[in-house]
């Protein structure tokens, strides 16, 4: 029944695992896996999951989830066939499947700044706006005019300052059955060769000091008000500490990798282990930035 109704408002897969939809490569099989090509079948797809009660997750490019082992008797609704954008002047209409760092990149080639900081950020605008993604002082925040959503069955447009971000946060945390569908950004014209040469500096530095080379999900923890993690995870000597298959990285402590077989359990025991240490030796909580979804 439900396999029919999905089927007929999107394209249906009921053979997805999330070790393969996920950039840290872990987790298990996805009961229902529905790609929505336009607004009218997201809608039809929402409001029946809501009507039946059936528990559903929207997927951006899964950069920042850590999934279970488990079967996930859901719907994953992935919406990477809402890949438009539109430019006009001094802001861009972009739907929510567009990968950030493309689209930073169309927009440098055109001269425009705006998303330079995020040209290295491995998610779809969704997630980026979700998350409040940020990196080097920049931030989602800064450049977010307005948002439109799927919300009780209506789309509407939420402006910038309705969004209440903050520091890797924003309202979608509170309400997880709205769908980001789209956004426009505030662009600035700048020199192209200027925004090309800071991308390519900031991509350089990542790859220096990121492990880029193995699955993760980017940073493990968010980083405590006056310091860095990776400093806490040093501080208890845990870079390079390995369950399993899942190691805290050499090269970036408050990166775990997945260097093989590795699952959630593993990442987490490493994650809630220093969790307990950094609380021990610096009565400092550490807050996890990845999410943790069907574990
Ligand atoms: C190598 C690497 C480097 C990274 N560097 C950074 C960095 O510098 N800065 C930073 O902030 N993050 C970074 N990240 C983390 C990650 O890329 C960001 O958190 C990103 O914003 C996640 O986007 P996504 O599309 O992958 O979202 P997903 O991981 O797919 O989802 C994240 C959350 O957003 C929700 N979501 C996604 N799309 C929608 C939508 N359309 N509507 C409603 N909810 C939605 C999901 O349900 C989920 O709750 C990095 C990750 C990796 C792997």
């Amino acid at each position: 029944m439900i396999k029919e109704f999905l089927s007929q408002h999107g394209e249906y897969h009921d053979d997805k695992y999330f070790k393969d939809l996920t950039t840290v490569k872990m987790g298990g099989h996805i009961a229902h896996f529905v790609m929505p090509e336009n607004t009218d079948e997201l809608k039809c797809i929402v409001s029946y999951l809501k009507t039946n009660g059936i528990p559903f997750k929207v997927l951006g490019n899964g950069s920042n989830l850590i999934c279970g082992e488990s079967e996930y008797n859901g719907v994953v609704i992935s919406l990477k066939k809402f890949n438009s954008y539109e430019i006009n002047n001094d802001e861009v209409y972009v739907e929510a499947g567009v990968l950030a760092p493309n689209l930073a990149m169309i927009l440098a080639k055109e001269g425009y700044s705006c998303l330079e900081f995020a040209s290295g950020i491995p998610g779809c605008m969704g997630g980026l706006i979700y998350m409040n993604a940020g990196a080097y002082k920049g931030s989602m925040s800064d450049v977010v005019k307005e948002v439109l959503i799927l919300k009780d069955d209506e789309l509407l447009w939420l402006d910038g300052d309705e969004l209440n971000f903050s520091y890797r946060h924003s309202i979608f945390h509170d309400h997880p059955r709205w769908v980001i569908v789209a956004a426009r950004l505030k662009l600035t014209k700048k020199n192209r060769e200027d925004i090309e040469d800071l991308m390519a500096d900031r991509l350089r530095r990542r790859k220096e000091t990121q492990p880029l080379d193995k699955p993760s999900a980017g940073s493990c923890f968010r980083n405590p008000e006056d310091g860095y993690a990776w400093k806490l995870i040093d501080g208890i000597g845990y870079r390079g500490y390995s369950v399993n298959d899942v190691c805290v990285s050499d090269k970036h402590s408050n990166f775990i990798v997945n260097d093989g077989q590795g699952t959630a359990d593993d990442y987490l025991s490493i994650a809630y282990q220093i969790q307990d240490k950094v609380k021990e030796k610096y009565g400092i909580k550490l807050v996890m930035e990845v999410e943790k979804f069907n574990c």
